[in-house]
């Protein structure tokens, strides 16, 4: 039996880990893909305190290898469910497992547009965190697709380096914050299409253009742009765990910044509820829980 069990091995689930072997209890962390989740596809990290420049990838493998050197143990194994009780259960695809401690880093993902060549412009212009990647396009056009909070906060972050920037949202009204649409109608450079919707994006071999649709006018038009922002939505990971974590509606887990559900059973990352959703508060949450 283990002290703990970590779920995912995103950022906030490494430095969990990290954290909790570090004070000497053992731990056994799952990861069903790849270590480092999301950041490990990210081109560059230029936003984490004190670290110039960094690949995702290298940043995940640092984390990864800092971990291990202290002990903890990992497992490329899918997790299924997880039982709650004295002794904590979690059974993967390959067998059961025991732990005092579950500490559950299921991460996030961006909601996909669907367009056809979308997997493929990732790094060649097609982005999901303007915090991230917005630098690239500085001076550039730019267009940001969405009508939530994040889009908003997007465009607005994406107006003060950018050129310009087209704000492109299905209806004739946002769904995010009023303070935040007020703040973006004010702005100069950033021009709403309203009631359109994402056709195309053409790239050669980076992002050159994108097509939109009218939905009222049903024209279509042509915008010249370098980058694309997807700001749809996200997707926790959390949807095969709604019978042992508290979900809201959006499938996030409501936690505050203890991180703790209840006795032994912690959550950290992109999966909680917060407003910020960053490599530094992936890393902040992941430091809370492996301190249990
Ligand atoms: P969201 O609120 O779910 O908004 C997603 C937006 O994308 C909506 O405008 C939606 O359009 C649009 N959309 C969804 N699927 C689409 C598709 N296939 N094609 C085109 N558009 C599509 O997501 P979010 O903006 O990431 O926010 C997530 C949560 O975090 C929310 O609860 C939000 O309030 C919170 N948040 C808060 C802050 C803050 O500072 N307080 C900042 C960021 C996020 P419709 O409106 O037509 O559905």
């Amino acid at each position: 039996m283990y002290d703990v069990i970590v779920i995912g091995g995103g950022p906030s689930g490494l430095t969990a880990a990290l954290y909790a072997v570090r004070s000497g209890k053992s731990v056994l962390l799952f990861e069903k893909e790849s270590y480092g989740g999301q950041i490990s596809k990210s081109a560059l990290v230029e936003n984490f305190p004190s670290q110039k420049a960094i690949s995702g990838f290298e940043f995940s493998m640092n984390l990864y290898n800092q971990a291990k050197n202290f002990g903890c143990e990992f497992k490329k194994e899918r997790v299924i469910s997880a039982l709650d009780g004295d002794i904590k259960k979690v059974i993967t695809s390959k067998g059961e497992y025991e732990a005092k401690n579950l500490i559950f880093a299921l991460g996030a993902s961006p909601r996909k547009s669907g367009l056809p060549n979308e997997d493929a412009l990732v790094g060649r212009g097609l982005s999901y965190c303007a915090h991230c990647d917005g630098n690239f396009f500085r001076k550039r056009d730019v267009a940001v697709i969405g009508g939530g909070s994040t889009a908003l906060q997007d465009a607005l972050y994406l107006s003060e380096i950018c050129n310009k920037v087209y704000l492109i949202h299905r209806r004739d009204e946002f769904r995010g914050e009023k303070a935040l649409a007020e703040r973006v109608t004010e702005k100069g450079n950033i021009e709403i299409l309203y009631n359109c919707t994402l056709e195309a994006a053409f790239a050669e071999p980076v992002v050159k253009s994108i097509t939109v649709k009218n939905k009222i006018t049903s024209q279509e038009k042509e915008i010249p742009v370098s980058g694309l922002f997807l700001a749809i939505g996200q997707i926790p990971g959390t949807a095969d765990f709604g019978d042992i974590l508290p979900l809201d509606e959006n499938g996030y887990v409501v936690a505050d910044e203890s991180c703790k559900i209840r006795d032994g059973i912690y959550v950290c990352g992109d999966c909680r509820r917060k407003t910020l959703r960053q490599l530094t508060t992936a890393v902040a949450d992941g430091s809370v829980a492996g301190s249990l």
